[in-house]
């Protein structure tokens, strides 16, 4: 590496950015991420509460088998603990029913006579669809024209699925994944993760979401991640920072998320028609369950609740409660137009009624109001959009492509790509 060399200045430290500037390390080219915020991450952060809490900024996951989190992780060093595949739902009369791999080996979890979730062809309608994401790659499934043109909703009662199955299993899990309750994301977008939800392990890291671009940040020689540098204009190759100070670059690569890239960007290559769908995530503290946890996610099918998917983070990890204590993760999809306080009020008896009287006693510990938690990905839009503006200006982040940790870091991949070539 030329130290005279300008470096590639690439302007956000989310996954997309990162996973850029180790490809482009490792290829042996200099590189400067500029992020605005006090530590990597973007929208995978976690805090570290003074009790001794790991709370991700909003309940998250990594699914084991995207392909580019196999192509860049070093699973080992995060020391990752899975969620067991499954959910227990609990039903809009207040019966609870559990799942167990119900994507995995959809004919075991399904034979349970007394599982209310679905009709019998329902239940044969799922083991095909398993067999058809199967036999598929996950880039023939993205790029399913048929089912990129159909919302989600649409796509599963074309399919044949009864509004009983969609209202008591799909829409509770995949609206959870989506934040999109109404299902109307794109199809190709539900293909491909259930077939990620089919083949591999939804995990945190031992320590919570944010070793996960720390492991990328550390890949890469120091003083090359600048925080707290908030990037206000791309002229050319310059950057201007807030301060007003100026940095020559080679190239330029905008991996911020969609609002800031529309600032950044010429007018012609910022995302237009951005909208987003927003979560909540409350934690609470509980004392530490007796016996051994589940580990299974708990989705509410129930239509006007409030606590839409529950989790209990330390019961996969330890590491994210202190000794005693239990962690709950309460999701709230949407807007509720609740301040924190009133929402936890509106929580607890909805919890205590879910999970006994002693939820009522959980003690409130934060609230995450996360406005800006995925662009909206509706029917029609397209797997990728284009990555280069110009010779010198290149852009990256979910953004570009569809709302998932999964985009982030392809798109990331694929412009270093552009720039090695
Ligand atoms: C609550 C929640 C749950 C989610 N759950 C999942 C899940 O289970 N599975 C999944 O696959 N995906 C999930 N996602 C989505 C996933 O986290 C995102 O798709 C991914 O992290 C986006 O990464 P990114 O690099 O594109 O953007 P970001 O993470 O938004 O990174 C952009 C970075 O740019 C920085 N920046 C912005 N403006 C400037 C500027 N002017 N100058 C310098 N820096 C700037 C920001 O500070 C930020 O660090 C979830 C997201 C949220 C919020």
């Amino acid at each position: 590496m030329d130290a005279a060399e300008k470096p590639i200045i690439i302007i956000g430290a989310g996954l997309a950015g990162l996973a850029c500037a180790c490809y482009l390390h490792r290829a042996g080219r200099r590189v400067l991420v500029l992020e605005a915020a006090d530590a990597v991450g973007g929208r995978v952060r976690t805090d570290l509460t003074p009790e001794g809490f790991r709370l991700d900024r909003g309940f998250q996951v990594l699914l084991t088998r995207y392909p580019e989190v196999e192509r860049l992780l070093d699973y080992g060093a995060l020391r990752l603990q899975a969620y067991r595949s499954g959910a227990v739902i609990r039903l809009p009369d207040g019966r609870q029913t559990t799942l167990h791999n119900p994507l995995q080996r959809p004919a075991a979890a399904f034979t349970a006579l007394t599982a209310p979730i679905g009709t019998l062809p329902d239940k044969l309608r799922i083991l095909n669809f398993v067999r058809h994401v199967r036999s598929r790659s996950s880039g023939q499934l993205l790029s399913h024209n048929a089912s990129n043109a159909q919302d989600t909703r649409s796509f599963l009662r074309e399919y044949g699925w009864s509004e009983q199955i969609i209202d008591t299993f799909f829409r509770p899990f995949f609206g959870g994944v989506f934040l999109d309750r109404n299902l109307s994301t794109a199809a190709n977008f539900f293909e491909f993760v259930f077939q990620q939800f089919a083949k591999g392990e939804a995990v945190v890291p031992a320590l919570g979401m944010q070793q996960i671009p720390e492991q990328l940040a550390a890949r890469l020689p120091a003083g090359t991640v600048r925080l707290n540098t908030p990037v206000e204009a791309v002229e050319g190759t310059t950057v201007r920072l807030w301060t007003d100070q100026t940095l020559e670059a080679a190239a330029v690569v905008v991996a911020t998320d969609g609002e800031a890239a529309q600032r950044l960007l010429p007018a012609e290559a910022a995302p237009t028609d951005l909208r987003w769908r927003q979560t909540t995530c409350t934690y609470f503290a509980a004392p530490a369950a007796a016996g051994h946890p589940d580990k299974l996610l708990r989705l509410n099918a129930a239509p006007d609740a409030l606590a839409h998917n529950v989790a209990f983070p330390s019961d996969v990890a330890p590491g994210y409660a202190p000794a005693g204590q239990r962690l709950v993760s309460v999701s709230t999809h949407g807007a509720h137009g609740l301040s924190e306080a009133e929402l936890a009020a509106r929580l607890q008896p909805e919890l205590a009624a879910w999970f006994g009287p002693e939820a009522a006693a959980w003690q409130h510990l934060r609230t995450y109001v996360i406005p800006y938690a995925l662009p909206v990905y509706p029917a029609g839009q397209p797997v990728r959009q284009n990555l280069k503006v110009t010779d010198t200006l290149f852009r990256c982040g979910d953004f570009a492509a569809y709302p998932s940790q999964n985009a982030a870091l392809a798109t990331g991949r694929e412009v270093a790509e552009m720039l090695l070539a």
